[in-house]
């Protein structure tokens, strides 16, 4: 089996075994090694060209995570002003904040302007407010819609042609019409279609549509290509070869400023590149309930935890760090949440004995941020282990944070 897949025992020299005794379970834990890692290999990928990597926090949203990446010299990309705010929290100047809303209302827009923040605008009747508003006085960023379908997960993609995000690259035209009318200042144009980048050819034909667009303004300062890389979820899974990425990526994006006649930033804004593989969620088994047809380990989490399986039907990797050497069997390993909560069908595991702990790999991204109170369970503590030491970075919840905000 392939390191990455076994069953984890220390990270940075700490056992995992020893987190959960330190802090209980369920548990989130991060190792910032690898969050660094996945960041260098991005900027060493694209180290010809000005890049700049704006973090997409809503995939894992902690201002401990946020500061440090700060402090690497990664920006961030939020999509509410509850973001802006966090981020500013953790030290980002306004200016280091990209604001990529959709549906909000116009004042949220508003606020983001006062504080400074870069705007990225997703819609036309948006963008004619804007204009109104601001005329060239704020420059701004505007989303197109490329319509490419690349591939991957189709819970995932936002690139489709019924999609609520960006404005269609057919829609050209008006959008120009309400630049013009405004005097709108377009100083960046992006896309972040959710596809996957399998194939850097791909991208690459869904980058010329975007390229096509840019040509259409001439006061760009940068180019957002939003996310689309792909990690690794299960051994033989294909991930985006980032140096190969970066190579392609870099050429056509230089061959385009040569033309556009001048040298322009290209943006990413990965979220799940940067955390997901960085993330553990760490649950005890409450029990083993044999049926006349399956083996279920029913553990002390569920959906309310770490809703991906059922929601985007994600497969995360599921291993016995208790007994890491059992004889492995085939479990359904389920939640204790009132609805069918499967973690995982059919996987063979290493034996699990009630109390034993398991780890769900993959769930730095879209793990504790997705999680809610439902069941009235409390959300679990996060533990970040960055340079050889662990601290906690989010307290497990009480019940009086859950009846915090109700007329008691
Ligand atoms: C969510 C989001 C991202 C990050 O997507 P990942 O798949 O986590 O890399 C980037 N840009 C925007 C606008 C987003 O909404």
């Amino acid at each position: 089996m392939n390191q990455q897949y076994d069953a984890p025992v220390t990270i940075q020299g700490i056992s995992l075994l020893e987190l959960t005794e330190q802090y209980g379970t369920p548990l989130y834990v991060y190792d910032a090694s690898k969050i660094k890692s996945q960041f260098e290999l991005l900027t060493s990928a694209f180290s010809t060209v000005s890049l700049k990597v704006k973090y997409a926090c809503k995939a894992l949203t902690n201002i401990a995570v946020m500061r440090m990446m700060r402090e690497w010299g990664c920006g961030v990309d939020t999509v509410s002003i509850e973001e802006v705010m966090i981020a500013m929290r953790a030290g980002y100047s306004p200016s280091e904040i990209c604001y990529t809303p959709n549906c909000v209302d116009f004042s949220e827009i508003e606020h983001a302007v006062e504080l400074g923040v870069r705007i990225n605008i997703d819609d036309l009747s948006m963008l004619e407010k804007f204009g109104h508003r601001y005329g060239n006085t704020v420059p701004c960023c505007v989303r197109f819609n490329p319509h490419i379908l690349a591939g991957g997960n189709p819970h995932i993609q936002v690139g489709h042609i019924d999609s609520k995000f960006g404005i269609s690259v057919y829609q050209l035209r008006h959008l120009l019409r309400i630049v013009e009318n405004h005097s709108l200042n377009i100083v960046g144009v992006h896309m972040h279609t959710g596809s996957d980048i399998l194939d850097p050819a791909t991208f690459l034909r869904g980058a010329e549509i975007l390229f096509e667009t840019a040509r259409s303004f001439p006061n760009l300062e940068f180019i957002d290509f939003g996310s689309g890389f792909k990690v690794p979820y299960k051994e033989g899974d294909y991930s985006t070869n980032m140096m190969e990425f970066g190579a392609v990526m870099s050429e056509a994006f230089r061959n385009f400023c040569n033309e556009y006649g001048r040298e322009l930033e290209i943006w990413f804004e990965p979220g799940k590149f940067l955390v997901s593989e960085a993330g553990y969620f760490l649950v005890k088994t409450n029990v083993i309930k044999q049926t006349v047809s399956t083996l279920f380990a029913g553990v002390n989490s569920g959906q309310n935890h770490l809703i991906r399986p059922m929601f985007y039907d994600a497969y995360h990797h599921i291993t016995n760090i208790s007994n890491p050497d059992g004889t492995p069997r085939v479990y359904s390993v389920v939640g204790y949440i009132c609805e069918t909560d499967t973690f995982g069908w059919d996987r063979k595991i290493a034996e699990i004995r009630e109390d034993d702990i398991l780890c769900m790999h993959n769930a730095g991204a879209y793990g504790f941020s997705m999680s809610s109170n439902y069941n009235s369970r409390l959300r679990p503590a996060e533990v970040l282990i960055h340079n050889g030491e662990a601290s906690l970075i989010r307290r497990r919840e009480t019940l009086e944070d859950i009846l915090r905000t109700q007329e008691l």
